[in-house]
């Protein structure tokens, strides 16, 4: 195979089983799943071909203990296969990070019984899981959730709304997120897709990530054995977190494995268009744009990477990494895309032509697990609240600064 245009220095880091699993994603993307995503990006269905493939050839699994099946991979690991995944069908990537989503918190906090229950067949891709948090009055401000459990007896009845939630018209669980009648805080619970109140809508329409469609969730009176429970009662936020978190990570992941997609065919399209006598690679303008483009990206990669050795070392600050690293990936890959789209002017607005997709797909990535702003008011807010205690400035004098 001739080299990739993008180095895989990242790659050597990786144990030599590791590396073995990113070159067997890189088969299954050469193969079947990068000359299929033109067709899995044509329609909002979901696409099960695809998600079988993932399922059997073992990469599901990733996000899974090695006690229910997995194989538990590392940060360091999940963010080059998501990449593979990412350069060429959003689609697949987002299974991956979708599957990691959805399933993280029964894999932390739902019983013995129901681990070993749902968590092999899960991990084995028999049965899909969805993760119910976003509801019409709580997106950014996941607080504001209005969906209320009540206790009842041995157990809750569960009353409110979903909304966006990917798979929800395909998954056999469904995670929630509620609040409890009490205010003592947020419960997770586990809900079968047939549990009578349930009302799954119809897909809704969207702009891109087509294959995994969403729909909106009604909970009318349902019934909930405390078997079900995720953790333990106020337990909810934490669990919905933690597994945004590895989802914040894999949204970089698919950002710049798709950003690294765009480049590579808007390179490829300048070495083979010619206008004003030469190749439009040879065009100044062309050449700075694809320099800007390679070189944020592989800063950002370098972010990222950083962030999932973090995560995988259990550092306390990785959870503002992984809001920088995802603020700066989707940001890059949008504007890599659109730039990418200029450069290969109308080919690049055909549907036809990969670059539509990635445009429709990169955006969505800006939006879901913490839009953009979100994740800069949290990372300024961290800046000026450490401030106080950070080591101060060797040019500054003593005393508060407005004293100067
Ligand atoms: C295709 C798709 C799939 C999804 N899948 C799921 C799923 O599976 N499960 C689930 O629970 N949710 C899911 N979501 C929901 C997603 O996580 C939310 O859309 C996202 O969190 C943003 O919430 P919101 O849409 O309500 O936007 P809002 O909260 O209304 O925010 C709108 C905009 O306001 C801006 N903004 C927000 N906060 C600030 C701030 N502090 N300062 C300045 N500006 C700000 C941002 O630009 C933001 O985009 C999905 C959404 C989509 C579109």
């Amino acid at each position: 195979m001739p080299d990739r245009l993008f180095s895989d220095h990242l790659l050597q880091g990786l144990e030599p089983d590791e590396q073995a699993v990113v070159h067997h994603v890189r088969r299954l993307c050469t193969e079947t799943i990068g000359p299929n995503a033109a067709a899995v990006g044509r329609e909002d269905r979901f696409a099960w071909d695809t998600f079988r493939l993932l399922a059997r050839e073992g990469i599901v699994a990733t996000a899974f203990p090695k006690a229910f099946g997995g194989t538990d991979a590392r940060q360091v690991l999940r963010i080059r296969i998501i990449e593979e995944l990412g350069r060429v069908c959003s689609t697949a990537a987002s299974m991956i990070t979708g599957t990691d989503l959805s399933a993280r918190a029964i894999v932390a906090g739902a019983s013995k019984a129901l681990q070993q229950e749902l968590l092999p067949r899960l991990c084995r891709g028999e049965i899909q899981s969805a993760f119910g948090l976003t509801e019409a009055q709580a997106g950014s401000d996941v607080r504001g959730l209005a969906s209320v459990a009540r206790r009842d007896g041995d157990g809750y009845v569960l009353d409110g709304s979903k909304k966006f939630i990917t798979r929800a018209s395909t998954a056999d669980w469904l995670m929630v997120v509620a609040r409890l009648q009490d205010h003592t805080g947020f419960v997770g619970l586990l809900v079968p897709r047939d549990a009578p109140g349930l009302t799954i809508s119809p897909e809704v329409g969207k702009l891109g990530w087509f294959g995994v469609p969403i729909s909106s969730l009604r909970f009318d009176a349902v019934r909930v054995p405390a078997s079900h429970r995720l953790g333990e009662e106020g337990d909810g936020f934490s669990l919905a977190q933690d597994a945004l978190l590895r989802a914040r990570i894999g949204h970089a992941a698919m950002a710049l494995g798709r950003a690294i997609g765009a480049v590579e065919i808007a390179a490829t399209y300048a070495g083979d268009r010619r206008l004003f006598g030469r190749q439009l690679g040879e065009h100044q303008g062309a050449q700075w744009m694809l320099a800007d483009m390679a070189t944020q990206i592989e800063a950002s990669r370098a972010l990222l990477h950083a962030t999932a050795q973090k995560y995988d070392r259990g550092d306390a600050d990785c959870a503002i990494f992984a809001s920088m690293a995802k603020l700066h990936a989707t940001d890059l890959c949008m504007k890599v895309v659109t730039d990418a789209l200029q450069l290969t002017g109308g080919r690049g607005y055909l549907q036809d032509f990969p670059l539509e997709r990635f445009f429709r797909d990169a955006k969505l990535n800006q939006i879901g697990e913490g839009a953009s702003e979100v994740h800069k008011t949290v990372i300024g807010r961290d800046l000026v609240r450490r401030s106080v205690q950070a080591e101060r400035n060797p040019c500054l004098r003593e005393g508060p600064l407005t004293d100067y």
